[in-house]
């Protein structure tokens, strides 16, 4: 008796991820003249001739990494959007949507943007149209990759603030890396380094997870991520030292030039020249302020000599900046004048604000180290009014009230994160043994309340410990794995599967009186019997025994599990792999 096979259902899935946070730091707009008033410190510290702070403490960043030009070229479908009508046509309109977004990297990449514009446009109605929240975030993030290189970060803020509640839960991992990473680069062009920061340090902490997997595109990501937090580290290092704290400008320095070592490393590895390039550039003005200047002077040239006859990015201005800097901080100051004018002309010939403003400032400080006070005012107007023409104060105000809100839905994110670790049996993913106290606890009051039967099976696997023995731990972790994926697939959603300790587990079945329970477990035994076991070891064969009772019938729900384990002794006894209702003779 009470061995019959029933029908089954579904289940739900599961949670979020959480998101890292971010502090807000003001870039507030300087007044010329208190600025010229304000002597900051010198930096390097040891050099004696003291400069104006012509660089606000939350200036423009001025090393932000090559996204999306830093990898090796990939070989890209010679028409996208048919390719992606074809797929659109066949069914695939989410994956059309993911291939136009490649498309669109690819045509940043050969400095085609209008092609690229084209293909975001439409990558964005296909995602819209299979409504896959995957393939919406990943072309709101191509829109907010479009927007910023187009100059556009505000923009660019509105796209990646769409992406990344669509990547949040369950987006894959290369797009999810994406869109912190922009966020990254986003905040960090609005001037919010330490916000920026943060967020490149999400994007490397997910970036590693995601290259430990050596999935496609993992390890450029990684180096990626390892690129920008380096660049932002500059840049940090760069306000600490304007605002005089030296300890931790030099850290910072310290940070910067190790993660820049490191990504030139991976970038080496893979390939990618053009970020080889840039991660020599930061890796020389990071030794730059920290006084080292023949090392520094090495990684430029290094990055020059990489970067070789490709000096079609604007990374070409970007390196040319850096030598200014480098000129700087040893007191070249004819030296820094050539560099300075040289990367001044193409930022302006290019439209280029952000390194045209970079450069006036350098030539201020130049201007004012010479005792030119005139030329010092001057340069620093323009830099001034560059800055301020930069400063997108509508942008900057909610890139702040949005990390603020970033870092309450991180934390909360991750009290959920920990409340659901705190519940789960890290094997299987099932509840554990607190957690099924706690859902018994209040089941049992409330079936017993409405008067409802609680069935609840206790399950062992039969002869375990042979399965380790024979086998190997490892394939007896598997075996588990597989079990409770089973009893999941055997019981519906509002039903409960929890791992009991070792090889016992619970199952507990709401609303349905014993006979329909034990054709649940009937029918979740025969699962575990029928399954093909030989795909986890050959030779492997797989059952268990369930002892089965309706725990509204005992004093509370521990009482229930006692008779319910006398039950499981009976089906042991009895020959295993079977079902027993307690207080019911087993089956022949
Ligand atoms: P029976 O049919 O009577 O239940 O025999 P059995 O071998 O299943 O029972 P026994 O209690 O003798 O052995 C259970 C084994 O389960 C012993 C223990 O090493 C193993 N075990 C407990 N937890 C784990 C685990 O997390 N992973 C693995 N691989 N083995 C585990
Ligand atoms: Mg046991
Ligand atoms: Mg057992």
């Amino acid at each position: 008796m009470g061995t019959t096979v029933v029908a089954l259902d579904l289940r739900a899935g599961d949670a979020a991820p959480g998101v890292n946070a971010l502090k807000p730091c003001g870039p507030s707009a300087v007044d010329v003249g208190n600025a010229l008033a304000a002597r900051g410190r010198h930096w390097p510290p040891m050099m004696s001739t003291p400069r104006l702070t012509t660089r606000p403490a939350t200036a423009r960043p001025r090393s932000v990494g090559p996204w999306p030009h830093d990898g090796p070229d990939e070989p890209v479908a010679a028409s996208p959007l048919a390719l992606a009508r074809e797929a659109e046509r066949c069914g695939r309109v989410a994956e059309a949507a993911l291939l136009l977004v490649d498309a669109s990297i690819a045509a940043l990449r050969s400095e085609r943007p209008a092609d690229a514009a084209a293909y975001v446009t439409e990558a964005e109605r296909l995602a819209e149209l299979s409504g896959d929240a995957n393939a919406c975030g990943a072309t709101h993030v191509a829109r907010a990759r479009l927007e910023y290189l187009s100059g556009d970060p505000g923009a660019a803020l509105r796209a990646v603030e769409r992406a990344w509640p669509a990547l949040r839960d369950g987006g894959e991992p290369q797009h999810r890396v994406d869109c912190l990473t922009m966020f990254g680069v986003v905040l960090a062009d609005l001037g919010l380094v330490e916000a920026a920061m943060e967020w490149d340090l999400k994007a490397l902490t997910e970036a590693g997870a995601f290259a430990a997997t050596g999935a496609p595109g993992s390890l450029l990501r990684f180096a990626r991520a390892h690129t920008n937090l380096a660049a932002r580290c500059v840049d940090r290092g760069e306000a600490l030292a304007a605002e005089g704290d030296d300890a931790a400008a030099r850290e910072t320095f310290e940070r910067a030039a190790s993660l820049s070592r490191e990504a030139r490393r991976l970038n080496r590895e893979l390939g990618a020249v053009g970020a080889v390039a840039i991660n020599c550039g930061n890796l020389g003005v990071a030794l730059a302020y920290l006084g080292r200047f023949d090392e520094a002077e090495a990684a430029l040239a290094e990055g020059d000599r990489t970067r070789g006859d490709r000096k079609t990015n604007n990374d070409w201005i970007n390196a040319r900046i850096h030598h200014a800097r480098l000129c700087l901080c040893r007191g070249d100051l004819t030296g820094a004048d050539g560099w300075i004018a040289s990367a001044l002309a193409d930022a302006e010939a290019r439209g280029i604000l952000r390194m045209a403003s970079e450069c006036y400032a350098m030539a201020a400080e130049v201007a004012e180290r010479r005792g030119d006070l005139a030329g010092a005012l001057a340069n620093f107007k323009r830099f001034h009014s560059a800055d301020k023409r930069l400063t997108h104060a509508g942008t900057e105000q909610r890139a702040r009230t949005m990390a603020v809100r970033m870092r309450t839905e991180h934390a909360e994110a991750e009290a959920a994160r920990l409340r659901r670790v705190a519940r789960e049996d890290p094997l299987t993913g099932l509840a554990n043994r607190r957690a099924l106290d706690e859902w018994l606890g209040a089941s049992y009051a409330l079936a017993r309340g409405e008067q409802r039967p609680l069935c609840a099976a206790l399950v062992d696997v039969d002869f375990f410990k042979r399965v380790n023995d024979r086998f190997s731990h490892a394939v007896g972790d598997a075996v588990l794995r597989r079990v409770a994926e089973l009893l999941r697939g055997a019981t519906r959603a509002g039903d409960l599967v929890a791992r009991y300790g070792g090889e016992e587990f619970v199952l507990a079945v709401v609303g349905c009186d014993l006979a329909a329970a034990s054709r649940v477990c009937e029918r979740a035994r025969a699962a575990i019997e029928g399954d093909d076991w030989g795909r986890i070891a050959p030779g492997l064969a797989v059952t268990a025994s369930f002892g089965l009772c309706d725990l509204t019938e005992s004093d509370g729900p521990e009482g229930g599990l006692a008779r319910a384990d006398g039950a499981l002794y009976q089906a042991k006894a009895g020959g295993r792999n079977q079902v027993v209702v307690a207080g019911l003779r087993p089956s022949p």
